[in-house]
C-alpha cells in the first residue's frame, strides 16, 4: 500500500513526489512520457530557448548604440532546435535521479482511477492512501472550418527549422503573445487576433496596454474584438477570414494552435470527481476535489496555470495528502512574460480593486527615470504598486520593463510576508538597477517619490 501515488510528472506532479517523499510516504509516480511535462519538453524551457535567440538577435542589431557593429550573417534555427531538446533530454535525467535520489517509484505507464483508493497502471492495480492527479492539459484544435491544413501547433512551432512568412496566432494570453514575440523577431508578418477587448485581459491594463505598444512597434497587428471564422486555401497560403468591427481577410503562411484542454480521461467517474464547465478539476482551498483523498494540482485543475503554480500547490497537496491541512493561496502566484521588454506581476490588478470596490492607493515609477535602464537604452516600462488605502497593505505589484521576471520574486515574497507600502518604500535596492522603480513606486503611492516630479 502506497501513502500517495502521483499522476503524471510534469512540474506539479514532481513537486508533489518529492515532497511527499520528504515527508516520509511511500511515493509512486506515474509518468508514460517524459518527466517535466509540458513545461520542460513543450512549454516554459523549450519557448525560453526560443526566446533568447531572439533576444540575442535583438542585442546584436542595437549593438551599434554603444558602438559595436556587428552583422547577422545567419540564424541557423536547427541549432535552437537542438538545443531546445537537449535540454529538456538533461533536465529529465536530473529529474529521474532525483526522483530515486528520495525513493520514489517511477512507473512510466498511464494511470487510471478505479475505486477509492485504487489506480490502475501496466495492467497492475496499485492500492493507495491518497491520489494527487496531476495530468495537466494536452493541445486542443478549436473546430474552425478549414484549420487543419494551415495549422502549426505550440509543440510544432518549437521544432521549427525555417520560419513561416506570415502567421496567424488567435489568443491573448502570455503563450500567444511570447509566440507573436518570437515570430515578428525572426521575420515572420505575424496577425494577433482576440475576441477580448485587449491582450493580456488577466493582466493589469496598464501591462496590456504598455505591451501591446510594444508588439505594434515591433510589427505585429493585433485585432482585438475580432473572431476567426474560418480559413479556406489560397495559392500558396490560406485567406482567414476574421469578422470583428468589420469583416476581413487575412492571408498567412500558417494558424499557429496553443489552446488546451485539461487532461481528464482517467476515470475520473469511478470515485465521482467533479469538473467545472470548462472541464477543469474542481478543487477546494486544500486543493481536494470532490472525492476523498484525491487531490488535483496543476494546469488540470485550472486557476493559475502556470509552472510554479504547479509546483506550489504540488508541495500543499503533498503536505495535506500527508497529514496537514494547508490552504494554497493561488492570489500570491506570480505571472511572468519573456516579451521585449519582460513584463511581470504578482497580486491585485487595478480593474480586480475596481471590481470588489476597495479604496486603494497607487503608486507608480516609469523605467524612463532610472539611471541603468537610460544606460542600456531600455526606458520601456514602469512599476505599479496598489496598496489598501487604510491598511497599506500591498496588494498587486506590476512591472514592465527588462529583467521584470527576475525582479517579481522578491515582490511576490514581500506580498507573502503582507508588507505595506510604507515597508515597501524603504527597501533597499542596488544602484543602478531596474529594482530601484519598486521602492519608488511605492513612495509614489506615498506622495513622497524621492525622483519623481513633485504632485504637490
Ligand atoms: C508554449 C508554452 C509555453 C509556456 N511557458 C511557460 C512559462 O514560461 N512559465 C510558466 O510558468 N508556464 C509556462 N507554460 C505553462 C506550463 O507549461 C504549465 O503550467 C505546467 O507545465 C503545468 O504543470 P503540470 O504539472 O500541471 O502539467 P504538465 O506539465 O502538463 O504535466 C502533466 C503530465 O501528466 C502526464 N499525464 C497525463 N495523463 C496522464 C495519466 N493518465 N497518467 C499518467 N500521467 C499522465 C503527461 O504526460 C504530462 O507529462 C507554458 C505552456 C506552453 C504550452
Amino acid at each position: 500500500m502506497y501513502d500517495v501515488i502521483v499522476i503524471g510528472g510534469g512540474p506539479g506532479g514532481y513537486a508533489a513526489s518529492i515532497r511527499s517523499a520528504q515527508l516520509n510516504g511511500k511515493v509512486a509516480l506515474l509518468e508514460p512520457a517524459e518527466l517535466g511535462g509540458t513545461c520542460v519538453n513543450r512549454g516554459c524551457l523549450p519557448t525560453k530557448m526560443w526566446l533568447k535567440a531572439a533576444r540575442i538577435k535583438k542585442t546584436i542589431e542595437a549593438g551599434e548604440m554603444f558602438g559595436v557593429k556587428a552583422s547577422i550573417e545567419k540564424i541557423d534555427f536547427s541549432k535552437i532546435v537542438e538545443r531546445r531538446n537537449g535540454i529538456p533530454t538533461q533536465i529529465g535525467m536530473g529529474m529521474k535521479s532525483l526522483c530515486t535520489n528520495n525513493g520514489i517509484e517511477l512507473i512510466a505507464e498511464k494511470g487510471v482511477i478505479k475505486g477509492p483508493g485504487k489506480i490502475e497502471a501496466g495492467g497492475k492495480i496499485l492500492e493507495t492512501k491518497s491520489i494527487i492527479i496531476a495530468t495537466g492539459t494536452s493541445l486542443q484544435f478549436p473546430d474552425t472550418p478549414g484549420l487543419k491544413d494551415a495549422a502549426l501547433t505550440t509543440d510544432e512551432a518549437i521544432d521549427l527549422t525555417e520560419m513561416p512568412e506570415s502567421i496567424l496566432i488567435v489568443g491573448d494570453g502570455p503563450i500567444e503573445v511570447e509566440m507573436a514575440t518570437i515570430f515578428s523577431t525572426f521575420g515572420s508578418v505575424v496577425t494577433l487576433v482576440t475576441p477580448s477587448p485587449r491582450i493580456l485581459p488577466l493582466e493589469d491594463g496598464d501591462t496590456g496596454q504598455r505591451i501591446t505598444k510594444c508588439l505594434r512597434e515591433q510589427g505585429v497587428t493585433i485585432m482585438p474584438r475580432a473572431e476567426l471564422k474560418s480559413i479556406t486555401p489560397a495559392g500558396e497560403g490560406f485567406s482567414a477570414s476574421i469578422s470583428g468591427k468589420t469583416e476581413e481577410t487575412v492571408e498567412v503562411e500558417k494558424v499557429l494552435v496553443s489552446s488546451r484542454k485539461a487532461n481528464t480521461d482517467l476515470g475520473l467517474d469511478a470515485v465521482g470527481i467533479k469538473t467545472g464547465d470548462d472541464g477543469y478539476i474542481l478543487v477546494d482551498d486544500t486543493l481536494k476535489t470532490s472525492a476523498g483523498n484525491v487531490y488535483a494540482i496543476g494546469d488540470v485543475a485550472g486557476g493559475a496555470m502556470t509552472s510554479y503554480g504547479a509546483t506550489a500547490m504540488g508541495v500543499t497537496a503533498a503536505e495535506n495528502a500527508m497529514g496537514d491541512s494547508k490552504s494554497f493561496d493561488s492570489k500570491l502566484v506570480p505571472r511572468a512574460l519573456y516579451t521585449f521588454p519582460e513584463a511581470a506581476s504578482v497580486g491585485l490588478t487595478e480593474e480586480e480593486a475596481d471590481e470588489l470596490d476597495l479604496d486603494v492607493e497607487i503608486g507608480n515609477c516609469p523605467m524612463s527615470i532610472n539611471g541603468v535602464a537610460m544606460s542600456y537604452g531600455e526606458v520601456e516600462g514602469n512599476v505599479k504598486v496598489i496598496a489598501d488605502a487604510k491598511l497599506g497593505q500591498v496588494l498587486g505589484v506590476h512591472i514592465v520593463g527588462e529583467h521584470a521576471t527576475e525582479m517579481i520574486g522578491g515582490v511576490a515574497a514581500a506580498l507573502q510576508l503582507e508588507t505595506t507600502v510604507d515597508e515597501l518604500a524603504y527597501t533597499l535596492s542596488m544602484h543602478p538597477t531596474f529594482s530601484e522603480n519598486i521602492a519608488m513606486a511605492a513612495q509614489d503611492a506615498l506622495n513622497w517619490a524621492l525622483y519623481l516630479p513633485s504632485s504637490r
